[in-house]
């Protein structure tokens, strides 16, 4: 960097990030009446972060459908008279995150993600953000009914991109200021509170004096070097399924000025994505389009031929974070999901889009011609899988019990006989979602440094916030945590500013 200068301009807020959680704060602390920059690192056309590449999904607590029905009213009495909507009470969503992180997560801030969660969600309602019924993942269809099942009803309309659409147009409604390739680099105090906030664009560094600032900005799970330094070093050739853009600098600011660490810094949360999916996020194919989750229907084989888990030990949703880990451990970080005619037609959309890389031909033999694997062991292994199946009722709805006897690892449940062609070979590999290392925050979003003190003036919400997840997380929390702690942030940093201006004048 060449150039250092000073901005003449001055604002009570710099929010750090652009995603959902960032621009929650910054919408949450300009109707407090704050004056609001968001710093955006990515350019315009890649704004948004990993909020801009989710499905939508976004979990929160209700007590019956007409809580739901107060979030999309276009929802008409004919289709809600064939709706099933079991509650998802605040224990429910609170026994669930204490379940997925085993009993880990912080109970303050759990508490607070839970107990905030509706009333977040209807203030994004209020702030133009849709959101739509998630039928095809998240409801079964029974004499003419839809049941709802998982605490997972709703998603945001147009999914991650239509959420963050929404969220910009609002922000700049109401008068926030955005700055893309606008990297945030420093942190500047005096007498422990935040004064200047600088940042990297165009080949200078300009310095913000500002009295507060909320770091939404994310982990680290695109910086290769904190990956292999925190979580270990074969998640260097893990794939990035979100933003390039969370390379950890808000991280590495806040403990640069003495932040404290908290939560799971040597885990992270990741899957089974195709092989051939970008290496960053593309943000030209936005969605969830390259996970391959149909895996509990296959047998998973790494390149030498053996499989290395129990496909079907639960239900996808229990299982698919830990075995994107698995899948890394692999020779080469590949395996390869196989399936035959007979549970072709069964598997998700994502298997159908023409992103999808798999190989087919009509015998087992010719297949593996085609596969870069050790071929006599691949056939081996299929034909002592086909050998090891049990007898059963095969049910891929419930878990029915039909797995395999005398095999390691066993396949419990789910398990038919590769014996019918065409057969299929999907090459997955592991993407990595986001990293579960943060910092201490406490439940009015503030960051606590090393005594466990407020650092005066700096929030931090979203990924930032360390200690909610561990190994794992309830899907559709990742977006309804950054709205909650992104709207507690903004709030806070407003009233602190306005706090500050009080004793200033007085
Ligand atoms: C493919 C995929 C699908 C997902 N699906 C879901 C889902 O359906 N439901 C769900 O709840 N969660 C989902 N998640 C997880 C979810 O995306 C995250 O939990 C959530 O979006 C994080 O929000 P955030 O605002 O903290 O971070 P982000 O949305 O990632 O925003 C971080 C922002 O900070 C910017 N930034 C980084 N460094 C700097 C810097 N130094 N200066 C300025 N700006 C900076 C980035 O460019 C970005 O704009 C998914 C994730 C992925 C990758």
């Amino acid at each position: 960097m060449s150039n250092h200068s000073t901005h003449s301009s001055s604002y009570d807020l710099v929010v750090v990030g652009a995603g959902n959680a960032a621009l929650c704060a910054a919408i949450s602390a300009r109707e407090a009446g704050a004056n609001v920059l968001v710093l955006e690192k990515a350019p315009e056309h890649k704004r948004g972060g990993n909020s801009y590449f989710t499905d939508g999904a976004i979990r929160f607590a209700y007590n019956d459908l007409s809580d739901i029905r107060k979030l999309m009213p276009d929802l008409s009495d004919e289709e809600a008279a064939n709706i099933v909507m079991p509650e998802y009470s605040t224990n429910n969503y609170y026994d669930d995150l204490l379940r997925v992180t085993g009993g880990k997560s912080t109970p303050e801030l759990a508490n607070h993600l839970v107990n905030e969660s509706y009333q977040t969600i209807s203030w994004m309602r209020e702030h133009g953000v849709e959101f739509e019924l998630n039928y095809n993942n998240q409801s079964f269809e029974k004499e003419g009914q839809y049941h709802f099942w998982g605490g997972l009803p709703v998603k945001t309309k147009n999914i991650g991109m239509g959420l963050m659409k929404t969220l910009f147009e609002r922000a700049e409604k109401l008068g926030v200021d955005v700055w893309y390739d606008s990297q945030a680099i420093e942190l500047k105090t005096e007498n422990n509170q935040i004064t200047s906030i600088v940042l990297a664009q165009n080949e200078q560094t300009v310095e913000i004096s500002t009295a507060s600032a909320v770091l939404a900005c994310g982990s680290f799970e695109a910086n290769k070097q904190m990956r292999a330094e925190h979580i270990g070093k074969e998640w260097e050739a893990a794939i990035v399924r979100g933003t390039e853009f969370n390379t950890g600098d808000g991280l590495t600011m806040a403990l640069a000025i003495g932040a404290q660490r908290h939560g799971e810094w040597a885990g992270c949360h990741s899957i089974g994505t195709d092989y051939n999916a970008p290496k960053v996020g593309d943000f030209t194919k936005p969605g969830d389009i390259f996970k391959k989750h149909s895996y509990p229907l296959s047998i998973m084989l790494n390149k030498e031929g053996k499989r290395f888990v129990d496909e079907g030990a639960d239900f996808r949703n229990y299982t698919y974070a830990k075995y994107g880990r698995e899948i890394l451990k692999q020779p080469d970080h590949v395996a390869y999901q196989f399936y035959d005619q007979q549970v072709r037609p069964m598997l998700r959309k994502e298997y159908n889009l023409e992103e999808a890389t798999y190989y087919q031909a009509d015998t087992l033999e010719e297949l593996v011609e085609k596969l870069d694997v050790n071929k006599e062991q691949f056939l081996k292994t299929i034909s002592e899988y086909n050998d090891a199946v049990k007898e059963g009722y095969y049910n891929p709805t419930v878990k029915d019990g039909k797995g395999t006897t005398d095999l390691t690892p066993p396949k419990t449940n789910w398990a038919l006989p590769i014996e019918q062609g065409p057969f299929y070979a999907f090459p997955v590999t592991c993407g990595i979602t986001f990293a579960f290392g943060g910092l201490h925050v406490n439940t009015e979003g503030e960051v606590l440094n090393e005594d466990r003190e407020p650092i005066s003036g700096l929030f931090a919400a979203g990924e930032m916030v360390g200690g909610i997840f561990y190994g794992n997380y309830p899907g559709g929390s990742g977006l309804m945590s950054g709205a909650v702690f992104g709207k507690t942030a903004g709030a806070s940093a407003a009233s602190y500013v306005q706090n500050k201006n009080t004793n200033i004048t007085s």
